[in-house]
């Protein structure tokens, strides 16, 4: 999509902070981070959200799980906690509508969130 903004981080076209990649997915720094860790995983492929991810049916919502946790991993916060959140739906504060799951941790996360 050429007017999203996750698909031109995809393309190089616009700048990003990088931390994890595989064939199909991408994960790099939120640029207002919530956490000590707060890190972007999406797949490579333009989906709007989790629901039009889950309906892609080919393993992709798979592969973006494993990415999220591998960066859980490599980022130190997998043995102590760390949440996994997809906003999906302007009513749950998605603001770009390309889907991505926000890995954070690093800092105590209360429950329920806001
Ligand atoms: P959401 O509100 O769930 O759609 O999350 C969008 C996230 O993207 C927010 O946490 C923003 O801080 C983050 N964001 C927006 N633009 C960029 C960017 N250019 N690079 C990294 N993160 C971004
Ligand atoms: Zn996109």
């Amino acid at each position: 999509m050429s007017d999203c903004l996750f698909c031109k981080i995809v393309a190089k076209e616009v700048q990003a902070d990088v931390v994890y990649e595989t064939d199909r997915t991408l994960a790099f720094r939120d640029i207002n981070p919530q956490a000590p860790t707060h890190v972007l995983v999406i797949p490579k492929e333009h989906h709007a959200n989790a629901a039009a991810l889950a309906e892609a049916d080919d393993g992709l919502a798979d592969d973006v799980l494993k990415a999220a946790h591998a960066v859980a991993v490599q980022e130190g916060v997998a043995e102590g906690g760390y949440r996994v959140v997809f906003n999906t739906g302007p009513g749950a504060g998605q603001t770009v509508f390309h889907v991505h799951a926000h890995v954070l941790g690093g800092r105590g996360l209360g429950w329920p969130p806001g």
